[in-house]
């Protein structure tokens, strides 16, 4: 029933109200158009019920997110951990999966204060082992060698059925992460949560990526036009040469103009799938999310500063964003028969 709802719950996800200059303007509806195009469905209908056939109640999904680095955004960007909080709530609420939530050490911080505002315990091992409504949140380490090594730890010990990267940075060609803009990041600088996706694909374990930009986890499976879409898709400004798309690839992609915005509508197709509107955060949780979030240490990404703002978007543009996709889902869910 609700891939109609997934339609117009991806557009509502990606209405783009950037700078005129800044972070590059006009890109998220093309790339949007390669992502939808590549899978031929609606995207975040797509994931939803990829995550609902796959996820039995009690299975480990990983959430990872983290982006931003020092010195500019010393604790990550605002876009992100407010995405992974909501997935992780929509996943426990939802579908019963225990969520770990994974990111750099110096991000951690208003990854917590967003899971926690969002409605879960921040929860030790086995508090989190022992209980619902909980997700475990732990650092990622930095560097290739380091992160392979993490990743099949990790994997081997939770037996995942699932991951989802929300604004999660993937390398290109050669290895090197970018920003949007074109500068280059050794892997030593970043979580290589890359290498979970390579063991997923080779365990058969579903991965759902979310982004905004081409160089994020999951817009492997387009990168030829994040190549063409992108001002530095192609050549970017570092050595390297190689341009920012990355090529980390996962089995669905979510396209939308803010990544927070591409987990929310994920979020909010489950609770459709589910019957159930609560599963999606309400306003008021996003409020918190984002005030709390802000306090932590999390920063727009826009900006750079320290403003209760999204990408540029306003903290009022968020909630109002939340009380559109509730309305879609509520009334979706409602039938009406007009009495005359
Ligand atoms: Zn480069």
């Amino acid at each position: 029933m609700p891939e109609i709802l997934g339609e117009y719950v991806d557009r509502a996800v990606n209405i783009e109200m950037r700078f005129g200059a800044g972070l590059p303007r006009g890109v998220t509806h093309k790339l949007y158009d390669a992502a939808r195009a590549h899978h031929g469905k609606p995207l975040t209908w797509l994931a939803a019920s990829s995550l609902k056939a796959r996820i039995k109640r009690g299975d480990h999904v990983l959430v990872v997110t983290g982006a931003g680095s020092w010195p500019w955004l010393p604790k990550g960007e605002t876009d992100g951990p407010l995405g992974a909080a909501a997935i992780a709530r929509a996943l426990d609420f939802g579908l019963g999966a225990k969520c770990v939530v994974l990111a750099e050490e110096r991000n951690l911080a208003p990854v917590i204060a967003c899971v926690e505002a969002a409605g879960l315990v921040s929860a030790d091992r086995a508090l989190f082992d022992a209980r619902t409504g909980a997700a475990f949140i732990q650092a990622f380490p930095l560097g290739l060698e380091a992160g392979r090594a993490e990743a099949q730890r990790i994997i081997d010990e939770l037996k995942p059925t699932a991951m989802v990267f929300v604004e999660k940075a993937g390398p290109n060609q050669h290895g090197i992460f970018h920003s949007i803009l074109g500068t280059g990041r050794p892997d030593t600088m970043m979580a290589n949560a890359h290498c979970l996706v390579e063991i997923a694909k080779a365990e058969g374990i579903l991965t759902v990526g979310i982004g905004d930009g081409g160089n994020e986890i999951g817009f492997g499976l387009v990168a030829e036009a994040v190549r063409e879409i992108q001002p530095f898709g192609a050549v970017c400004k570092c050595p390297c040469q190689g341009g920012v798309a990355t090529v980390i690839g996962t089995d669905v992609l979510v396209s939308a103009a803010v990544s927070n915005w591409g987990a929310y509508g994920i979020a909010a197709m489950i609770a459709a799938l589910v019957g159930d509107p609560d599963v999606l955060h309400d306003a008021d949780a996003e409020a918190r999310m984002l005030v709390d979030c802000v306090r932590a240490g999390g920063m727009d990404g826009a900006v750079a500063r320290l403003l209760p703002m999204v990408d540029g978007t306003s903290a009022q543009t968020q909630t109002s964003l939340i009380t559109i996709l509730h309305e879609i889902i509520r009334n979706g869910l409602k039938t009406f028969n007009r009495p005359f």
